[in-house]
């Protein structure tokens, strides 16, 4: 029993040296915080923001060329969603492009597939455009992913021009409207544009 009471009596102390040293980073750290210039004072929400937005990396991923699919989008397209994946990262969501432009081969082999899944060609077109068709091929669609992020522009996307096009595909954004303006009506699905 005596042999346990000294490391006992040992943790509350170091416990509270931690504790004091964290208050005072803590106090020096808001100190700095307050009297660093241009910057608002207390934790506002502006503040909160710029903290996120130093932590970013310089590149946002939708923007990432490498990937021909992102660097053959069209470029207001590509930007419109540079600046929507920022925003979204403030609110903790991560905006990634799970397919972007597509070759007229590429539109045409996920066609043949959804006729297979389908079984028609006519139930297919509800999901999947022809090469002639779909904005895909030209560049002007993006599929976003994952769920929680589609969702996100679809609620926040049309101040960034970004609109939902068909009410079977949260995922299908295309540049439908002015920056801050109003999506168009949804259509059913790809069959009915
Ligand atoms: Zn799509």
């Amino acid at each position: 029993m005596t042999n346990h009471l000294p490391r006992l009596g040992f943790r509350p102390t170091s416990l509270t040296v931690v504790l004091v040293l964290l208050l005072a980073a803590g106090l020096t750290a808001c100190g700095q915080d307050e009297e660093g210039p241009g910057r608002p004072h207390g934790r506002s929400a502006t503040g909160l923001l710029q903290s996120a937005d130093r932590l970013r990396p310089p590149m946002p991923k939708v923007l990432d060329t490498s990937r021909v699919d992102i660097a053959r989008l069209d470029d207001d397209l590509r930007s419109a969603l540079a600046d929507a994946a920022r925003a979204a990262r403030a609110d903790g969501v991560r905006i990634e492009v799970t397919s972007g432009w597509r070759s007229r081969e590429h539109q045409q082999r996920l066609l043949d597939e959804a006729v297979l899944e389908y079984g028609s060609l006519e139930k297919a077109l509800e999901y999947v455009a022809s090469p002639d068709d779909s904005a895909h091929v030209t560049g002007d669609a993006v599929d976003i992913g994952p769920t929680e992020a589609a969702v996100w522009l679809g609620r926040h996307g049309s101040a960034y021009g970004l609109c939902q096009i068909f009410a079977n595909e949260i995922w299908h954004f295309e540049l439908a409207t002015s920056p801050g303006g109003e999506c168009p009506p949804m259509y059913a699905d790809g069959a009915s544009r």
